[in-house]
């Protein structure tokens, strides 16, 4: 193939393109034919899709587990892990607030669910939400290795944490442990960097397979929700983010984005920040500049806890079922969504369609019914895209603020236009072939 021809993200775009066209294609031409569905849509491209899917997640543990390590057993000392700590945890909360507020404002100026008259209850039995205590206490494992089997990222990021601390503080000692992780870090990356290059075709399965078996209908009965929640979604980046980049980083919004289209198309066709996090990664530290030890903490982390997007739907969702069943909320019921919004993003984990299960937690703490959530339900599949991609964005946005703060952000990388383009190209030379550096 000719590496040189077509960038990975033309090519990434090629294959979702021509997915969407060919999903259309197939359910157009080929309604309910059991050849096409059984051997086409649930053969090759469900396959190939959850491969694709499966081989990201799997880079996700030794990902998280392996970059923390490395980026904190550099660390000099312990307080600058508790800035760096208190800094991103302070903005991931300040921009879900933010995202929330404007989504609660917008809908009430808007005004979505007002005679949609959508009271008729359906059959839905929503999964309940984990009480808050429980997210607190979970956050410690008790056994590391089961965490990493079960894929808990807050568990395996406190136990990294404790690590790569330890490692440090063992000096001379730990000294050989540090340059295995740091050697492991570039292993891992080479990985991601493979899986990348295989990405148009995951994301051609993934398309095709999903725009051949969506619904569309509900989109029609649920325009207004669907448009204004889009169009809140995307004022979220063009104000929040933008903002912060341009007056509290200094960095060009524009050049930021641009640099972002491979984890946006990321986000966008897998729907999960968690299966985002390799490429987000990969994007903030070669693409945009921010070092391996500030961005090994905030992406994983923000993938996991920062959700505007999603908080943001809960917003919106929120009003739009109070006015659909002519339920009014007081002041007090907002500042109740917000927080609690706030607290069912942290807890949402970064896979897709979960915002959707933490909205009952929302509806609850306000008396709404929860069948509200079935009749959002419909298009919530579409949406998920789109506010996974805004959740991945808050992490980079947020990475570039706290990297730039701490002097550990390269802005020569962040200025050249074709920073870590390089990297998508793997040379499988032999081991010895490397010169000594
Ligand atoms: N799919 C979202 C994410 O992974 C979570 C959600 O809102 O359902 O970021």
């Amino acid at each position: 193939m000719d590496q040189g021809k077509y960038s990975l993200t033309t090519k990434v775009v090629i294959g979702m393109v021509t997915g969407i066209l060919v999903g259309f294609l197939l359910r157009a031409l080929f309604p309910e034919n059991p050849f096409v569905t059984t051997y086409i849509t649930e053969g090759v491209l469900l396959i190939l899709g959850k491969i694709f899917i499966t081989c990201l997640k799997m880079l996700v543990v030794p990902l998280i587990f392996i970059s923390l390590v490395c980026g904190t057993c550099t660390l000099q000392d312990a307080s600058t892990l508790g800035r760096l700590g208190l800094k991103t945890v302070g903005l991931y909360i300040l921009t879900t607030c933010i995202a929330i507020s404007m989504a609660i404002a917008l809908a009430l100026i808007f005004e979505p669910g007002v005679g949609a008259n959508l009271a008729s209850t359906t059959g839905f039995t929503p999964q309940e939400a984990p009480p808050l205590s429980q997210v607190l206490i979970n956050l410690f494992p008790s056994n590391p290795i089961d965490a990493m089997a079960k894929g808990n990222a807050l568990q395996i990021i406190v136990f990294a944490l404790l690590f790569g601390i330890s490692i440090a503080a063992s000096g001379k000692k730990g000294q050989p442990v540090a340059d295995m992780f740091i050697s492991l870090n570039e292993v891992i990356m080479k990985l991601v960097t493979l899986l990348m290059n295989l990405a148009p075709y995951g994301v051609f399965a993934l398309m095709a397979h999903l725009f051949t078996t969506i619904e569309f209908d509900a989109i029609f009965n649920l325009l207004q929700y669907f448009f204004l929640l889009l169009g809140v979604l995307i004022l979220h980046v063009f104000i929040t983010y933008f903002t912060l980049l341009r007056f509290v980083g200094g960095l060009s919004p524009l050049r930021f984005l641009r640099k972002m289209e491979d984890t946006l198309l990321f986000a966008f066709s897998t729907s999960s920040s968690s299966a985002t996090i390799p490429v987000s990664l990969e994007t903030v530290k070669r693409r945009l500049g921010a070092s391996n030890r500030v961005a090994s903490f905030t992406i994983p982390l923000g993938a996991t806890i920062n959700m505007d997007g999603t908080a943001m739907m809960q917003g919106v969702a929120t009003v739009f079922i109070a006015q659909a069943f002519s339920i009014d909320l007081t002041l007090m019921d907002y500042l109740t969504v917000i927080v609690t919004a706030t607290l069912a993003s942290i807890g949402t984990a970064g896979v897709p369609g979960v915002g959707l299960i933490m909205l009952a937690m929302v509806l609850q703490q306000v008396g709404l019914p929860l069948e509200g959530i079935a009749i959002i339900m419909g298009v919530d599949r579409l949406l998920d895209m789109v506010r996974t991609a805004v959740n991945v964005t808050g992490d980079c946005t947020v990475t570039c603020i706290v990297a730039k703060s701490e002097g550990e952000f390269d802005r020569s990388v962040f200025d050249d236009e074709h920073a870590g383009e390089q990297e998508e190209i793997i040379n499988f030379h032999h081991i010895t072939d490397e010169p000594d550096t």
